[in-house]
């Protein structure tokens, strides 16, 4: 007698099949891993491809996350973090306020800044410069992780550089990583519909591009959870994997649910669970050249960060200390979490936890 076998089961076995044979998925193997409600089985196929590149460690960094100013020339539907010049709550901090700020809340472990900020065109790329070498000259042991590739791409535009004379200036003063800010979803159309203002998909591109040549390794990301349609997402994991196919400077993919507060991105609720694990497992799956995926504990809970370590996850972040982009967003977790927390989420998922330093490299394992 034979059995059918339904053509979804079908296409499930075959990315198994293709996965377990080290075989890249293609498009369409992605969409329909975004199609399908089988988590479970997605999951456990991360899980597998996670445990080959890592093992059972899962990652994490003592850092503080840094903003000099909120004012921004930008209008992006999404976000609730700019302001304009001269509005309610609005800043500029100088490097010595800066400085003032961080020796306020820094501890001897932290061993990197993650610094991001608004595109403020009332300041000149040298404010930009001073800020980091400030930093720089006063905590050299802290590594300095700056800057969106939507922010290099600005100080381009107000100072007449280009983006590798951008990115030499701001090396000479202490760089050594971008941050994967400013991706969003990788698709024109998206752009238009969320009032992405700022780099568009090949300038986005263009700058980890020129950073990689140069030789530094950066983070990337992908914002989901809008407008985009599934198909996007999957794009999006593909131009980034196809960058890094000729670049290999990617150190990890950060998937951001995105956060329900503007009213003007048409967002009305939270990402489901689902859909964030999805996202984990399945940039995972198509992201075979890029060593880890992260949990981003801010935007899901630390509880869905606890799950996705199962589903493909190898990195939960850092301390932080004070977040406050995705808060303005409307992030219900807390500003930052301690070593002892990290620590313990990773442990009671059964996992090995590794404190890293920018680069990965292995500073304390936890067994
Ligand atoms: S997302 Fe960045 S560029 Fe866009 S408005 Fe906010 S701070 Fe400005």
């Amino acid at each position: 007698m034979n059995i059918a076998i339904p053509t979804e089961a079908k296409q499930m076995q075959s990315i198994i099949e293709k996965v377990r044979a080290g075989e890249r998925l293609n498009r369409e193997d992605g969409v329909f891993l975004y199609q399908t409600d089988d988590l479970l089985t997605i999951g456990q196929l991360a899980n597998e491809v996670n445990l080959q590149k890592n093992g059972r460690k899962v990652y994490f960094i003592e850092n503080m996350s840094l903003y000099f100013t909120n004012v921004c020339e930008a209008h992006c539907a999404f976000c609730n973090f700019r302001k304009d010049q001269g509005q309610e709550g609005s800043y500029t901090l100088s490097g010595e306020e800066m400085i003032a700020y961080v020796e306020q809340h820094i501890h001897p472990d932290v061993r990197e800044f993650h610094i991001v900020g608004g595109h403020n065109p009332h300041v000149p790329f040298q404010y930009y410069v001073d800020s980091l070498k400030a930093l720089h000259e006063r905590f050299p042991q802290v590594a300095l992780k700056a800057y969106t590739a939507a922010e290099i791409d600005f100080f381009s535009r107000i100072s007449g550089l280009n983006y590798r004379e951008v990115i030499q200036e701001l090396m000479k003063v202490g760089l050594v990583s971008l941050t994967g800010g400013g991706a969003e979803i990788l698709s024109d159309e998206y752009r238009k519909k969320m009032k992405v203002d700022k780099a568009d998909v090949s300038q986005y591109l263009q700058v980890h591009r020129t950073a990689h040549e140069l030789g530094l390794r950066t983070h990337t990301t992908m914002l989901y959870g809008s407008v985009e349609k599934k198909e996007d997402r999957i794009d999006h994991m593909l131009q980034i994997r196809e960058l890094q196919d000729d670049t290999n400077g990617f150190q990890v993919f950060i998937p951001l649910s995105m956060q329900p507060i503007s009213p003007k991105a048409s967002i009305r609720r939270r990402n489901s669970a689902f859909d964030d694990l999805k996202a984990i497992a399945i940039s995972r799956l198509m992201l075979d050249n890029i060593k880890h995926i992260k949990a981003y504990f801010i935007n899901i809970g630390t509880q869905l960060t606890q799950v996705a370590l199962t589903m493909g996850a190898s990195d939960v972040h850092g301390t932080m200390v004070k977040e406050r982009i995705s808060h303005a967003a409307g992030a219900l977790t807390p500003e930052g979490i301690t070593r002892e927390d990290l620590i313990w989420l990773i442990k009671g998922a059964g996992r090995i936890p590794v404190e890293r330093d920018t680069f990965y490299n292995e500073v304390k394992v936890f067994e």
